[in-house]
């Protein structure tokens, strides 16, 4: 039986429910939001529910800000749960409770070994070079030899013969012997809950059919079924998907790119469904199909098509999709999403009457643009004040001749009356025929007066969108200027 088959023959009869379930301790990173992507994928495909958990307990290292950094990273994917999310910190007194009934139903026993024997113990085991385990001491010990008001943990009572079998919907079938997996503890002597069995507790009562997560915790996964077993719950279906490395193989790191979502969006200027393909396509395939929009992937998910290895992280696959939505988007929506952008670089807030002109520019703009900082960066000229920073081959392109001609082309252009990309072609044209000269001889410090540099959209869409005034005033500046 195929991974996929195991999936659905498995999940048939109940709703399909899965759950992201970050950990707030830093921002959304990429890698998670590929798991919520997932797990949003298999539960749209199968008409089932999505839902969020944030794993909480560890209260020294989650934050507040690193909560509201996951919600706005998975709000600006589009992959916030069904329901409001659920604060595992919260339902402690209930992981007490499973541990409590697990120890009266004699699936779990109290353990009073102290933090000095457990040191000895690991001391033993490390000079003997043996795997560093909880050897069940107090497993069949009566309570009562314990010195009376002792301190205690309570520990799953696991099996000790036999083997635990895992059929993975991506990994396949993995096993483990049990005589591997010790006594782990479920609550601590304080009376709090091991994240293993806050886990596995949140999962049933969530009502979780299918636990899809990173690989890193497949391990965790043999554990836990031993609390699913002891409590006779129903397993879910497991699906550990391989982690993303970086373009050299190397486990994905922040000099691989491996950045908060929030800097795909704000510093690199992608768009989220760019982001949400990539993402899609990193370790899931359909095909050859690159493009691969979010109702298209809804209809063709599954998890059983998540290959085994690791998949490497390629920002210039992530740039190339990127491009192709930008040339996809609504231009309204484009001028709104690169005003920030445009603002950074003009170091000036941009009035809100800038963007219809912004939406004007956006088809000149978007076609070679691969981010909306590069947007930004193509339409600073449309907002500068004059007289513009010339770059330096645009400088170098103004020289004594260059300004006669400017000279002879505001000549051309100024009894232009009606200011359309025709008629400012046809005057161009004419002052090049004129001046015995390639197009491209005028168009090129024509380019550079206006923009200040020597890339932009076309010359003429330029001009168009500059403005008849404005687009004078830029020559005339050039004009004046003293050379050098
Ligand atoms: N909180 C865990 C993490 O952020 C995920 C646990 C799980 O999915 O079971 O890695």
């Amino acid at each position: 039986m195929s991974g996929n088959e195991a999936v659905s023959a498995k999940g048939s009869d109940r709703q399909v429910v899965t759950r992201f379930a970050p950990s707030p301790t830093g921002f959304l990173h990429i890698g998670g939001a590929r798991t919520a992507l997932f797990n949003w994928l298999f539960a749209r495909h199968h008409g089932g529910k999505f839902l969020l958990r944030i794993e909480d307990t560890d209260r020294a290292r989650s934050t507040e800000e690193a909560v509201a950094a996951i919600f706005d990273g998975l709000e600006w994917l589009g992959l916030m749960g069904d329901e409001p999310a659920i604060f595992q910190f919260e339902r402690t007194p209930r992981h007490a409770e499973v541990a409590h009934q697990l120890l009266a139903a004699g699936h779990a026993y109290r353990c009073y070994a102290t933090p000095e024997e457990l040191a000895e113990l690991r001391e033993q085991q490390r000079a003997a070079k043996q795997p560093m385990r909880y050897d069940g001491r107090w497993r069949d010990r009566d309570p009562s030899e314990a010195p009376a008001g002792a301190p205690f943990v309570i520990r799953l009572k696991a099996a000790r013969e036999g083997e635990t079998a895992i059929e993975d919907a991506v990994q396949g079938r993995v096993v483990v012997q049990n005589a591997e997996l010790d006594d782990m503890i479920l609550l601590r002597s304080d009376g709090t809950p091991t994240y293993m069995l806050a886990v596995v507790v949140d999962d049933h009562d969530m009502g979780i059919t299918h636990v899809i997560r990173g690989d890193d915790h497949l391990n965790n996964a043999f554990r836990q079924l031993g609390i699913i077993k002891a409590m006779g719950w129903e397993e879910p279906v497991y699906a550990h998907i391989p982690l993303i490395h970086g373009s050299d193989g190397a486990k994905l790191s922040k000099r691989h790119g491996a950045l908060g979502v929030d800097a795909y969006r704000d510093e690199m200027g992608m768009l989220p469904e760019a982001v949400l393909n990539y993402l899609l396509r990193l370790g899931w395939g359909y095909g050859d199909e690159e493009i691969i929009a979010r109702d298209r992937a809804v209809e063709l998910f599954d998890i059983g098509g998540v290959g085994r290895s690791p998949s490497r992280f390629d920002i210039k696959k992530l740039e190339n999709l990127n491009g192709h939505y930008l040339r996809e988007a609504d231009d309204a929506r484009l001028a709104e999403l690169v005003a920030p952008h445009l603002a950074d670089r003009l170091g000036r807030s941009l009035p809100d009457h800038c963007l219809p002109l912004l939406e004007q520019a956006m088809p000149s703009l978007k076609p070679r643009a691969k981010t909306l900082n590069e947007i930004a960066e193509g339409a600073e000229f449309l907002f500068k004040n004059c007289p513009l920073d010339f770059d330096e081959k645009a400088s170098a392109l103004l020289d004594e001749s260059a300004r006669a001609l400017l000279g002879k082309t505001a000549d051309a252009l100024e009894p232009v009356q009606s200011w359309t990309v025709e008629a400012i072609e046809e005057a161009i044209r004419r002052v090049a025929e004129d001046a015995g000269l390639g197009l491209g001889k005028v168009a090129q410090p024509l380019r550079a007066a206006l923009t200040g540099r020597t890339v932009s959209p076309g010359i003429f869409d330029v001009l168009f969108l500059l403005g008849k005034a404005e687009s004078l005033e830029r020559l005339d500046a050039v004009r004046h200027a003293s050379a050098g």
